[in-house]
This record gives structure tokens, sequence and C-alpha cells, in this order.
């Protein structure tokens, strides 16, 4: 449990979670006899993955010096309320707007956890029904697979795990020391810290340790790099001069946009719904998705494409982000910021219906010529469930799905054309249509990232390769190579390198 203690020129950094995978991020740097944590976040996935979270690493976290939080996703932050278990009482630093997002995230994460045990206790977990449709056979994974059953203990048997409760929430919110981008807050003698923005979500940012006597940085984090295309958010502040770079890679062997023209994707979605009096559900996580989302309808409503539809904003998250982002205009990127000069509000759609409850969201359930953005995890939670009960047995219904969803889950199933699906304990039939929708990720491709590596005044003197699958790593590990940065490292788990 004891962390050798490194002395004044010694960096070493060890990854306890998203080394060769993109979830559960938790770095630990030590330097300059300080010991600091960066992101503590989720395994998420299936069920043996988030039975992971239990699992802590070995670390005295009684003895940290500071926790940084890079932004308010949970695969970044969802273990943080974790720490005052352990005794850690020290500061948690992170950037004032995913400060303000981080008392509904983690609050929201722990009555979360609550009610999938008890759905799972009473067998009304949603789940894909391991039937498919004649022609289109379960890819990659069996049937079996997809009901959850393998060799030795079947996912069935495994109960979601409930980590915290919302005492330790209100703990952990008592230690978070919000700082605007570019102040600077002591970590020990010598070493400060200071937020720089990222690009990715709504107050994500780059965190950077400095040491007072140096001009180089001792390390900076990327978190995670938004790209500087996804047209709502200014691309990501260049990278400082530093020793160490530890770069996310999730998307280090993706080259191009998922989508040429996201845009057009929509609006032809959009148009199919009209000319049918339908419905169109987007399912959608709360921070970052939903607000991309947002944009492009409010763009396809500037250009028409809404007319006689109205919008149902089933997201109270999603929503109170939305209304953070336009006091903070200086994020978005110039498109939406030349609009706002201009007086004209980007995120503004003409007919939109915000909902607050679960009796109004059951209300608006099976409207038609609607189109209906829901809170929704993996579809496999949030008020999406109610509108999926009422839409999915219906042909005049559209789900418009994006990102990645884990394999066996219900997003996973629908994207695969699953006939059945089971909610709240009932088996519905999926007659609605499955459109995928491309193009609303916020993360930076291969040439993104490398460029953004190699954007500050001088290379750094080693980047460390986290939040990626290992082709991933190789791949971003190969053009980083290119550009002329040396000396990479690709740790595994756990393993402790000096640099
Ligand atoms: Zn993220």
């Amino acid at each position: 449990m004891t962390d050798p203690t490194t002395t004044r020129g010694d960096t070493a950094i060890t990854l306890f979670g998203a080394a060769g995978e993109v979830t559960g991020s938790c770095s630990l740097l030590e330097v300059d006899g300080a010991r600091i944590l960066v992101d503590f976040g989720l395994f998420q996935g299936d069920r043996r993955s988030e039975r992971r979270n239990l699992e802590l690493p070995e670390i005295d976290f009684a003895s940290l010096d500071a926790v940084l939080v890079t932004h308010a996703h949970v695969d970044h932050c969802g273990r943080l309320p974790m720490l005052v278990q352990r005794g850690f009482g020290g500061p948690v630093f992170c950037t004032d707007l995913t400060a303000a997002l981080l008392q509904r995230v983690l609050r929201g994460s722990a009555r979360l956890q609550r009610i999938r045990l008890d759905e799972f206790r009473e067998g009304r977990a949603p789940e894909a029904v391991p039937l498919w449709r004649e022609g289109t056979p379960p890819p990659e994974a069996s049937v079996e697979r997809v009901n959850g059953a393998e060799a030795g203990v079947g996912l069935d048997d495994l109960e979601p795990p409930v980590l915290y409760g919302d005492s330790e929430v209100e703990e952990l919110l008592h230690l978070l020391q919000p700082l605007p981008l570019g102040a600077r807050a002591r970590i020990s003698e010598h070493v400060s810290v200071r937020f720089g923005h990222a690009g990715h979500v709504h107050g994500a940012a780059h965190a950077i340790v400095e040491d007072d006597r140096s001009d180089k940085a001792l390390a900076v984090f990327s978190g995670d790099v938004g790209s500087p295309h996804t047209g709502l958010l200014r691309p990501p502040d260049d990278l400082p001069p530093c020793r160490l770079l530890v770069l996310e890679s999730t998307r280090g062997d993706r080259l191009i946009q998922d989508s040429d023209d996201p845009d057009h994707e929509l609006a032809a979605v959009l148009d199919e719904v009209r000319s049918i009096d339908g419905t169109l559900l987007l399912p959608t996580f709360a921070l970052g998705r939903a607000q991309t989302l947002l944009w492009r309808l409010a763009t396809a409503s500037r250009r028409g494409h809404l007319e006689g539809l109205l919008v149902v904003l089933d997201a109270p998250m999603a929503a109170f982000v939305l209304d953070r982002m336009r006091e903070h205009p200086e994020q978005f990127a110039p498109g939406p910021a030349r609009l706002l000069a201009e007086g004209t509000d980007p995120l503004w759609i003409e007919h939109v219906h915000r909902l607050h409850s679960r009796r109004q969201s059951l209300k608006h359930a099976g409207r038609r010529s609607t189109v209906v953005l829901a809170g929704s995890g993996f579809c496999d939670a949030g008020p999406i469930l109610h509108h999926f009960q009422e839409g999915l047995p219906k042909p005049h219904v559209r789900v418009g799905l994006s990102g990645w969803h884990p394999e066996g889950s219900l997003g996973w199933g629908l994207l695969r054309n699953c006939s059945h699906a089971r909610i709240d304990g009932e088996e519905v039939e999926v007659l609605a249509g499955m459109r995928r929708l491309e193009g609303y990720s916020g993360h930076a491709n291969a040439e993104e990232l490398a460029n953004w590596a190699s954007s500050g005044p001088s290379r750094p003197d080693a980047i460390v390769l986290n939040h990626g699958t290992d082709p991933s790593r190789t791949a971003l590990g190969q053009r980083l190579r290119s550009l002329g940065h040396e000396h990479l490292l690709t740790p595994v788990p756990n393993e402790r390198t000096v640099c």
C-alpha cells in the first residue's frame, strides 16, 4: 500500500484503469515528493465490467496530496465518492464548470446504482430479448451471450454493484475546489495545478501539473480531447511545454470522422419522420452527445426540417448543461459564436418542450409528430425507457442510435435489430425502425489527437498513452512517432513507470 517517494527530478506514473481499455480512468502521478491522483472513473460495459468497480486499486488514498478531475463523464469521475470511504480528505481540483456538473452527476450516479439494483432484484432490468429477426442473425456474440449465459458464472447472476451512498457523495462534494480555466492552485511547496480547455464537453479540461522552478510543466493529463470539428465547442487549447503527456487514445485508430455530414443525415431522418407523421426517439447521454444533438437539431430547425414537429427534451441533466453552456459562450466554436454575435441563440429550437418528471414522461410517450431526446445511458436507464415501452412496438416510430453500446445491452440489441425487448419486466415487440446516427462523438480522431500532442512549442519528453484499446494505442503511437515523438509508453494496468 505504500508508494515509494520520488525525489526531485523523478516522475512516476501508474495507470490503475483505462490502460488498454476506454473506461475506468485513474492515474497516479508521483512527482517532487507529491502524490496526485488524476480522475477516478467507473469501469463501464457489461455487468462483469461494472463489478470491477468494487475492487479499488492498491493506493494509500488517505495520504494523497490532491485529486484532479478532468471532466464530469462518469468514466472519469464516477468513483470519486469512494475516496472518502478510504480516508481521503484533501482537495479535489477541477474547473468551476465541471464542479457545477459534478453535483448532479454524482448524486445521480448514487441514485442510479440503487435503482439498477432494485430493478435487477425485481426482474425489471431492461434488456434485448435473444430473439432476432429472420435474416438478421446476431453477429459477433451468441444468443446465449446476449442472455448472459457463459461458461462459469453467467452475467445474469451478477448483481449491479452499489458503490456508495448519498452521504459519501456529499462529503466528496465538500472537497471540491473549483478553478476557473488558467487559474493556479498549490498542491505542495513547489507543485501547482491549472486547467486548459479541452473542447470535449462542457467544462472539460486537460490538467497541467507545474513546478514553480521550471518553465516546462511536469505533466499534462489530456483527459478526453475534443475534435475541432464537432461544431459546438471551440477546439482545445494548445499543449504547453511539458516533460510528460498522458494522452487519451480512444479513437487513436480512427482517421475519418464518423460522418461526412451529420446535419444531412439527421435532416433525412427528420424528413422521413415528418412524412409518416411519426415519432423520432433519440436516446442519449446527458453530457456531451445531448448538447451536440441539440445543436444539430437547432441547425435543422433553422433550415425548416423540424416544421410541424414538437421537440421534447426529456433529460433534465441535458437541459441543465444546455443552460450552463448559454452562460459560458466563451466555450463555443466559431460557428455558434458567430450566430450569437449576430443576435441568434445557436441552441434555439422553435417548438421545444422540457419534461421534468416521470408523470410528464408517461404523458408524452407515444405522441406522434414528435422528436424525443431522452436521457438513456446505454439505453438501460432513464426516461427513454418510458418512450421505448410505448414506441418500440409501433411501426411509425424511428429510433436514432449513436455511439457505442456494451455487448448484451438493450442499445446493442436494438442496433442489431432484435425483435423483442424487455422493459420493466414486460416483453415488447420491436416494430420501430432503427436509424444509425453518426458524427456525434466528442472525441478527437487519430490525426486530431496527434496534432494536439504536437501543438505546443516543443515536443513532450515522454508520452504515456491511456484510455484506448491496445490497437488504438499502437496506431496512435505509430502516428506520433511519424511526427517526431520518440519516447512513447503504453503501460499495462498497475505498472509503475519512472520517466
Ligand atoms: Zn469524456
